[in-house]
């Protein structure tokens, strides 16, 4: 017990889950061939956590416990406490050289609120159940992941309209007795699901009276039986690798999660059917979580501005006026980012006890990157050339009767060779790609649902911005 190794984590995936990819049921996560890369991915916050240098940013002595354990279940009550957790996102995303290591944060995120929404509803066995879950977290350091996410059916329909096609596109409670609860639906989307050890699932949305069994929230080991996780393929990523690489290749995949009739413990449930609260622990879980796809964001946009500024140099046109300006445009993109960021955890506020960012800030921070995301990309495109698309692959440049034509006419610069402006437009056609796009919109909730959260935690302040200036008007 305590914190894990990598091998503890590799080790503990060997449970006999139920795993498809690409039409094959899978033997063992951590020998296949393009999960395994996926596994080491996430087994990359394991790793850091054994760094000694990482060692007081990734873990913490925990006053309840009285023992040291991974930052991520440590309950925050301060700005400190969010931002020690967002620079640790920060630290583990730059170690995967922009891909997120997934191991804990969405995990404890749920896991947060769900503490908020049980204190608010002051149901002291949920209190009991999400402490007594979360003391098992700390002692068992597992990887937990969230499955919010429904597969919804009709989107302008509710969970239980009679006009959607069938009753289960929303995750339900099906059936109880006096030990648990059975539940049916289905999950999509569910990032490093195939390879972590537990899955939080939680409602998508605000419920209804009539949705009250849709109103379901609760934490299940993955080899849970009934549970059937599809993945999304992804030997793209790998293929698109044009160069020899000794780097290690980070990538993850996201699963269709079916829940076939699938039997929870009371003890692992932590919402069944108080559909009024339904809507409090969506809005924490969207909070914190856009807090932490913020983190995500921060080394990925230290990478846009390092190849913008790379492939510049390369082309010999860092100086030009408008290049300058571009390079401008990404320095804002990252610094903007991070300052809101960051002021979103120091300037914090208190629900149910638990420290959560600031939630117009983090809403804002959330919105600026997805909004401005294509901007960025386009301004690289455009600094890379039309050569992005058009380059010759790394076998053209291995024959012998090409490379030195290559080397000749595919440098620009004095001083660059042609090679390592292949290899940069090859890391610039990874990590710009059409799905690093979507998850940019769509993950932790599409444009809108931050424009209407703004919107609302704005109310306050819109109020007094219109007194004021009545005041000023004499009109009040
Ligand atoms: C790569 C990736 C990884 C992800 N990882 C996770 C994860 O780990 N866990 C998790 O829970 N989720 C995850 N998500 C899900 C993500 O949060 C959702 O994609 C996002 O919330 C949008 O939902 P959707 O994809 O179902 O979009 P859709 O609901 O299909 O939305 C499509 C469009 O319809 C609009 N729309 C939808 N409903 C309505 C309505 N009622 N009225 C008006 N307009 C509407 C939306 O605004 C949007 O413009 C991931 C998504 C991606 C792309």
């Amino acid at each position: 017990m305590g914190l894990k190794t990598v091998q503890q984590y590799k080790d503990s995936l060997k449970d006999g889950r139920v795993v498809y990819y690409k039409g094959e049921l899978v033997a063992d996560v951590t020998t296949h061939p393009d999960l395994s890369v996926a596994v080491d991915t996430m087994a990359l916050d394991y790793h850091l956590a054994e760094l000694p240098e990482f060692r007081d940013l990734a873990t913490v002595d925990d006053e309840v416990l009285g023992e040291r354990i991974n930052r991520y279940y440590y309950l925050p009550k301060n700005g400190d406490d969010l931002l020690k957790q967002f620079e640790l996102i920060v630290a583990s995303t730059r170690m995967g050289d922009g891909f997120i290591p997934l191991a804990h944060d969405i995990g404890s995120d749920a896991l947060n609120a769900i503490s908020i929404t049980a204190n608010s509803m002051g149901n002291q066995e949920y209190i009991q159940r999400i402490e007594n879950y979360r003391t098992y977290l700390k002692k068992t350091d597992l990887a937990v992941v969230t499955a919010m996410t429904d597969v919804k059916g009709d989107r302008m329909l509710r969970p239980s309209d009679p006009e959607q096609n069938h009753a289960d596109y929303y995750v339900r409670v099906v059936d109880k007795n006096d030990k648990g609860i059975i539940v049916r639906g289905a999950k999509i989307h569910i990032t490093g699901a195939p390879y972590s050890n537990e899955i939080f699932v939680i409602p998508s949305r605000a419920m209804s009276e009539a949705d009250a069994d849709y109103a379901v929230a609760f934490a299940i080991p993955v080899n849970t039986k009934g549970i059937k996780m599809v993945c999304r393929p992804f030997q793209g990523h790998i293929s698109s690798l044009e160069f020899p690489n000794s780097r290690p290749v980070r990538v993850h995949t996201d699963a269709l999660i079916i829940f076939d009739d699938v039997f929870i413990p009371w003890e692992r449930v932590f919402l069944c059917g108080e559909w009024k609260h339904s809507a409090t622990l969506v809005y924490n879980f969207a909070l914190m979580h856009r807090r932490t796809g913020c983190a995500y964001r921060i080394p990925m946009s230290e990478q846009f501005l390092g190849v913008a500024k790379a492939i510049a140099d390369y082309n010999g046109i860092s100086n030009a006026p408008h290049v300058r300006e571009k390079l401008t445009e990404l320095v804002i993109y990252l610094e903007t980012l991070r300052s809101m960021s960051r002021a979103a955890c120091l300037d914090f506020v208190t629900y149910g006890g638990i420290a959560v960012p600031n939630p117009i800030s983090t809403n804002i921070a959330k919105y600026y990157f997805a909004n401005e995301y294509h901007n960025v990309i386009k301004i690289i495109e455009d600094l890379a050339g039309g050569v992005l698309v058009t380059a010759p692959s790394y076998k053209d440049y291995l024959v012998p009767e090409l490379q030195g034509d290559i080397d000749k006419y595919l440098s620009a610069k004095k001083g660059y060779p042609a090679e390592q402006r292949l290899r940069m437009l090859d890391l610039i056609r990874r990590i710009s790609g059409a799905d690093r796009e979507t998850i940019a919109l769509h993950g932790e909730g599409s444009l809108q649902a931050q424009r209407m959260t703004i919107l609302a935690e704005a109310r306050q302040v819109i109020g007094q911005c219109q007194k004021m200036v009545e005041q000023q008007a004499e009109i009040v």
